[in-house]
């Protein structure tokens, strides 16, 4: 049935842009395919009438009228097949085919004046040729631009008075009825022209809308959904390209931005505020991002940067600069005051690597280094770097393919208590003796361990040797054991410490385990599990290296710690700077307050230790009481314990 309301606003209707242009992409590429083979048909259709007339009608009509339009059809049907393969802009695609209706409507305007006029010179029966050869003439071209609507309507309507008179002419019952046929038919072409045009429409509609969709799919899967920026796949895509695009010609660099202590605001403020924490240094970072810089999200508070345009060390450096100083400006919410900062390690391409991952891993390795020894600041990777990275490969290797329980052995240092000066506990410090590179101190392997996912089993190694060591000590000396932020992390590992401890004969309330400020900043929820785990079973806590990180006093209030260790940086400061003894004060007072045990390590003079004792500190640890032995020697150590208790008695 004929869809009136539908035919009329189709009729008017304009659609949107972006439909437009795709619309008007797809009739042009109808186009193109089809316009060739019309002109040629109504070239031949042209040929074929002048023949017709040739002897009836003047040459005016039968050799100059039929060239011209020849000529008009051919030039066209050129030009429509040069245009095959070739991408046309929306722009030019929207004029020619507005030259389409000019050239289509005058073209069919002079071919029904051409017919029109040679009608006048015929008999009866070439007219009757000429009108059917001129109807076929009609419905092909309907047809063949029926995506085109308006102007497949407009010849179907210019032509039906040019029928209608000819049929007139022809006169007789016969033509009449020829009359009303071709008026049907012209209807039913009108109305099979709309609604195959609303049809191609409605196709380049859904195909738009399935291009939109995967566009939106393509958007959302490569953007991070909290700051809105690119994610990792994306920048490591985006990375790869830059990177194909430089060629060996080089001048591009790769950052890696990590945010300085911004895991306590998250786990001060709760995850919410934590999110507008990074949704504020995603802006931040993104006044930086240009045609030459891309910015990206790569996860957490880790964030991405490349940089393309051939500029040079100095310039990465100084980009460096104003990116810290601007991660620096402190950050105020409705309750929320936080000054973070953010470090950034540096590796350019292809200086330092020739492809993404390793650029990334160099970056990272700048920004590992930036952050231990200059924190809040840009670091580029060096050569220096380069060999330590090498050397940790190495290490990592050796460590793999190690006997664990031959080369690792373990050395204790003791703790002394100030008010008693009696050794009341021994720290138990990893060693490795590698047959391939020597000796490796433990600040090199355990962090190698730990990224290597070998510390779990250094840590089973260490912690049975140590116990074994320990079940041979006098019930009142305890045993201190370092634990990694991996083996408190890992429930696994969690539940094989604890059965090793409790297998070991040693009494659990003789163990600490010291735990690093770090472990904590890394995922506070797990290491306060752990620590409860083993405060359960009767463990002490010793929070370790207390001050050398960010020194959060809310973990002290919120976690069951025994006791906190001075980091010995603080000591070793503490005659040249007043601002080290006045934080070893408070921390001391801060202890005193909470009735937790202050212990200071790194004791190496005899001034430190009086300046110490003076403060108020429990126990203390240093190469001046002792420096770490094997476990033969304990026993010897003791004795000067027992020693030293007897002359305190006596005296
Ligand atoms: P830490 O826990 O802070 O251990 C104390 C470190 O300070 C030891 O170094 C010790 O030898 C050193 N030290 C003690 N007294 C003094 C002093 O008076 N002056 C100076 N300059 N240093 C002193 P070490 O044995 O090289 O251990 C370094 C770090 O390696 C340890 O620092 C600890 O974080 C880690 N570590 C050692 N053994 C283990 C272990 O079994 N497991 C884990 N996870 N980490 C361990
Ligand atoms: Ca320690
Ligand atoms: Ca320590």
């Amino acid at each position: 049935m004929l869809d009136l309301p539908a035919f009329l606003h189709l009729w008017r209707s304009e659609a949107p842009s972006r439909l437009q242009q795709e619309l008007d992409r797809a009739r042009l590429s109808q186009l193109v395919s089809h316009l060739p083979l019309l002109y040629v048909i109504l070239c031949l259709n042209v040929v074929t009438i002048a023949f017709m007339f040739a002897s009836a009608a003047p040459p005016a009509l039968t050799f100059a009228a039929p060239s011209l339009l020849l000529f008009a059809g051919v030039t066209r049907a050129f030009f429509w097949v040069s245009r095959r393969n070739k991408t046309i802009c929306p722009e030019k695609a929207s004029a020619m085919l507005h030259s389409v209706h000019f050239f289509a409507v005058g073209f069919a305007f002079a071919y029904m004046v051409w017919t029109l006029a040679l009608f006048r010179y015929s008999d009866t029966g070439l007219r009757t040729q000429l009108v059917y050869t001129v109807v076929i003439t009609n419905i092909v071209c309907s047809f063949t631009l029926a995506h085109l609507r308006r102007i497949a309507l407009l010849i179907s309507f210019m032509s039906m008075p040019v029928f209608l008179f000819m049929l007139g002419y022809l006169g007789g019952a016969d033509a009449k009825v020829i009359a009303l046929n071709l008026m049907m038919v012209a209807v039913f072409l009108a109305y099979m022209v709309t609604v195959s045009a609303r049809d191609f429409e409605k196709l380049v509609d859904a195909q738009l809308r399935s291009v939109e969709l995967a566009d939106e799919n393509r958007l959302l899967a490569n953007t991070d959904s909290l700051t809105g920026l690119p994610n990792r796949r994306e920048f490591f895509a985006r990375l790869e390209k830059a990177i194909d695009a430089e060629g060996e010609g080089g001048g591009l660099f790769v950052g890696v931005i990590d945010l300085d202590g911004f895991k306590p605001v998250n786990d001060l403020y709760g995850h919410a505020i934590g999110d507008r924490v990074l949704k504020e240094f995603a802006a931040r970072l993104e006044l930086f991002a240009g045609d030459a810089t891309t910015i990206a999200r790569l996860g957490g508070d880790e964030f991405g940067i490349f940089v393309r345009g051939g500029c040079d060390d100095p310039d990465i450096m100084n980009l460096g600069v104003q990116i810290c100083a601007a991660m620096k400006a402190p950050l105020k919410f409705a309750d929320v005051y936080a000054g973070l900062s953010a470090s950034v390690g540096f590796a350019r391409y292809p200086h330092d690597a020739m492809d993404a991952h390793r650029l990334y891993e160099r970056a990272d390795y700048a920004l590992y280094f930036g952050k231990q020894h200059q924190r809040g600041e840009a670091v580029l990777f060096s050569s220096d770097h380069e060999s330590k990275m090498l050397f940790n490969a190495r290490i990592e290797l050796a460590l793999r393919n190690a006997d664990l329980e031959k080369e690792m052995t373990v050395e204790f240092q003791p703790l002394m208590d100030v008010k008693t000066q009696q050794i009341v506990a021994f720290e138990a410090l990893a060693r490795w003796n590698s047959p391939e590179i020597g000796s490796v101190p433990p600040d090199l392997f355990i962090p190698v361990a730990e990224s290597g996912d070998l510390i779990h089993l250094v840590t089973r190694t260490v912690l049975r040797k140590a116990l074994a060591a320990a079940r041979e000590w006098p019930e009142d000396i305890g045993l201190s054991f370092n634990l990694s932020t991996r083996d408190l992390m890992s429930s696994y590992a969690m539940t094989q410490i604890i059965a090793l401890i409790e297998s070991s004969g040693v009494r659990p309330g003789r163990l600490e385990i010291e735990i690093t400020e770090t472990t904590l900043v890394a995922d506070f929820d797990h290491a306060s599990r752990a620590i409860r785990r083993f405060k359960k079973m009767g463990v002490n806590i010793a929070l370790d290296d207390f001050g050398a990180g960010y020194s959060s006093l809310s973990y002290v209030h919120r976690l069951p710690v025994d006791r906190i260790k001075i980091d010995r940086s603080f000591v070793q400061e503490m005659h040249a700077s007043p601002i080290a003894r006045d934080i070893i004060k408070s921390v001391i007072g801060l202890c005193d307050n909470l009735k937790l045990d202050c212990a200071t390590e790194g004791v190496e003079t005899v001034e430190q230790y009086d300046l110490l004792r003076k403060y108020g500190c429990d126990v203390v640890q240093g190469f001046l009481f002792g420096r770490p032995v094997s476990p033969e020697e304990i026993p010897d150590l003791l004795t000067g314990n027992a020693v030293a208790q007897d002359e305190a008695r006596r005296a």
